[in-house]
């Protein structure tokens, strides 16, 4: 039995020419979608063996509506361990989950405490900087626990993100702790987290889904509802443009600005705090 092992691994050695990548990965870690790669990304930075792959494509934005593919399947059945949102962002995925019982699930939502909207839970945690604190904490524990060995350096890998992650949250708390006008209006039921943190007020939201475009109806109830509360600023998401949002801005003058829940951008570590540090911007501009 030992010389079989000892002669499959000799002959690994000799064939690593063409498939490195393969051979190296001990461990295959999957995200479901664009936040929690970026996460998971900073938490396995040269972790030896760890192959990171994102499932649902970076441009999909949230999955709210999303349809796997059959390449998303054949990655989830590679998955040792499979990162997700929870709180009902990945629903789609819950019959894979049940057919691939040999795959471990990090639920990134894990006692956190939810928003509930009319009986479902917001799953946007992501989009506030203390809940993705949280995540990436739940994340960080899921991994040392699926891969012991390396603990100390999920430790310290979570320890330098978090770090810059509470950095940013401060920061953006001073920015924001003064401004006047904390009504908001947004397009996309991404921001009760980013509002409850800091403590602004989300008047109305034009779209609760990306796509939904709002009924003359309720377009006349927000353009009232603009006027009377001297809304400025209206906040649309770089991932959704919104026709409504222009018609609410020619009606009321108000100005449209971007706020980036972070669900779709660029692969680099950083790219969330380079988001959030947009956001803070357009925030001091808007709400001034
Ligand atoms: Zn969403």
């Amino acid at each position: 039995m030992r010389i079989w092992v000892i002669s499959l691994l000799s002959a690994g050695i000799i064939l690593t020419g063409c498939s490195k990548n393969e051979e190296q990965a001990r461990l295959t870690v999957v995200t479901s979608f664009y936040p929690m790669y970026i996460m998971t990304a900073n938490l396995a930075k040269d972790v030896p063996g760890v192959k990171l792959v994102n499932m649902a494509p970076p441009f999909s934005g949230c999955l709210h509506d999303y349809q796997m593919t059959p390449q998303d399947m054949k990655t989830l059945s590679r998955a040792d361990i499979l990162v997700i949102n929870g709180a009902g962002m990945e629903s789609f995925l819950d019959n894979a989950i049940r057919q691939n019982t040999k795959v471990s699930v990090i639920d990134a939502s894990k006692n956190i405490e939810l928003i509930e909207e009319n009986g479902n839970a917001n799953p946007h945690i992501f989009a506030s900087i203390s809940g993705a604190i949280q995540q990436v904490r739940n994340i960080e524990a899921g991994l040392e626990k699926a891969d012991p060995e390396h603990v100390k350096l999920y430790r310290r890998n979570a320890e330098s993100y978090l770090s810059k992650l509470e950095v940013l949250k401060n920061k953006m708390h001073l920015a924001l702790k003064n401004v006047k006008n904390r009504n908001i209006i947004t397009f996309h039921e991404a921001f009760p987290y980013f509002a409850r943190e800091f403590d602004l007020n989300i008047l109305a939201v034009i779209e609760r889904e990306p796509g939904s475009e709002p009924s003359a109806g309720e377009l006349a109830r927000t353009i009232e509802l603009v006027r009377k509360n001297k809304i400025k600023a209206l906040f649309a998401e770089p991932q959704y443009p919104v026709k409504s949002a222009e018609t609410i801005a020619q009606e009321t003058g108000a100005k449209v600005y971007s706020l980036d829940p972070g669900v779709t951008g660029s692969m680099e570590p950083d790219a969330y705090i380079k988001a959030m540090g947009k956001n803070l911007e357009a925030l001091k501009e808007a709400l001034k």
